[in-house]
């Protein structure tokens, strides 16, 4: 569903009023209307343009992967403009969360080594309406539950600051109480490490949290792991966290996937802690998922409890991510169409 100023104009230039903006949205938004012939408030006339023109989503469901606990629903989508498909998944908490982890392109350019997506390559940029359109697809389908999305996190195919604007106008009609009304402290934005966004987010004046997924404390390793941070090394990618925190006083997450050999010694959680020590962050530990052609393994349990011993020591907050969905395919790092 597009966002208010959208709607607004479409209504001005089809000759209606700009209430009915807010209508519309109130109807799918708030009271789950999933077709036009639910909406008895609007004129038939206006219902048949409607119809016709804008469609409710953007994007249809093509598959579904259900964990056998039901704890993780992973949907294949296709972008209704051109055939194009995603992949966004629904994770339902023990404690209540209901989170909807959304992609916000159509593969990846970043192509990160452990990664699924970026093993796809990129096609194009989600419309900000088929970001949106990922969380309303599952407001919809939970309203039937009596369940809510609490939660969205950017982490799904794609690098988020590679589309900024949509990615952003996502958030804001995510966030507009005329339509589905989530708050942005309980969206999160997941970058590789582009500089440039997480500057130009710390000036947005949004609530929203930002990771960063950082997978190496060394500019080496984290090169070979990441291409990305070839162009934006490690030392730029740390004085922008710094001006970002300033700016926002808002902890970020550093993501650290645990690779068996490759980024779990010790030595490398003293560099992490010393890395991190006195900043306002929060590490979060990953283990590996497997995904098809790679050539990594998951770091044992042993070592992974090690790692989080030792950047403990430096008094930085560290946790091991509680992963949904491997059996699918839809846990970290594992999604493509
Ligand atoms: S991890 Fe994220 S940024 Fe890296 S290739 Fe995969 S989708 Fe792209």
């Amino acid at each position: 569903m597009r966002d208010h100023d959208d709607l607004k104009q479409f209504f001005a230039e089809a000759g209606h009023p700009a209430f009915r903006a807010d209508q519309l949205l109130r109807d799918v938004c708030k009271r789950g209307a999933t077709n036009y012939e639910d909406m008895s408030n609007l004129p038939v006339s206006l219902r048949e343009v409607l119809k016709a023109q804008l469609p409710v989503l953007s994007i249809e469901e093509k598959e579904v992967s259900l964990a056998p606990d039901g704890s993780v629903r992973k949907v294949l989508l296709r972008c209704k403009k051109d055939g194009k498909k995603i992949e966004a998944v629904l994770m339902r908490f023990d404690d209540g969360r209901r989170t909807v982890c959304v992609s916000s392109q159509v593969g990846c350019a970043v192509g990160c080594k452990f990664c699924a997506t970026g093993k796809m390559g990129f096609t194009r940029n989600l419309t900000y309406e088929e970001i949106a359109d990922q969380v309303l697809f599952f407001v919809l389908d939970l309203k039937d539950y009596g369940e809510e999305i609490t939660n969205v996190v950017f982490m799904g195919m794609g690098e988020p600051f590679n589309n900024y604007d949509n990615v952003m106008r996502a958030v804001r009609h995510l966030n507009d109480s005329r339509a589905l009304g989530l708050g942005a402290r309980n969206m999160t934005l997941s970058t590789a490490g582009v500089v440039s966004g997480i500057l130009k987010l710390a000036d947005e004046g949004l609530q929203v949290n930002l990771a960063i997924s950082l997978h190496s404390p060394i500019q080496k390793l984290r090169e070979k792991l990441m291409p990305i941070a070839a162009k934006y090394p490690l030392d730029d990618l740390m004085s922008a966290v710094s001006e970002y925190t300033k700016e926002t006083h808002r902890r970020v997450s550093y993501e650290y996937v645990m690779l068996a050999g490759i980024n779990d010694d010790v030595s490398l959680a003293h560099e992490l802690g010393k890395l991190c020590k006195g900043q306002l962050c929060h590490v979060n530990l990953i283990p590996y998922n497997f995904t098809k052609g790679n050539r990594f393994k998951r770091s044992a349990q042993d070592s992974i409890d090690e790692f989080k011993r030792i950047v403990e020591t430096y008094n930085v907050p560290i946790t091991v991510r509680v992963s949904l969905g491997q059996g699918i395919d839809a846990a970290c790092g594992q999604l493509a169409s």
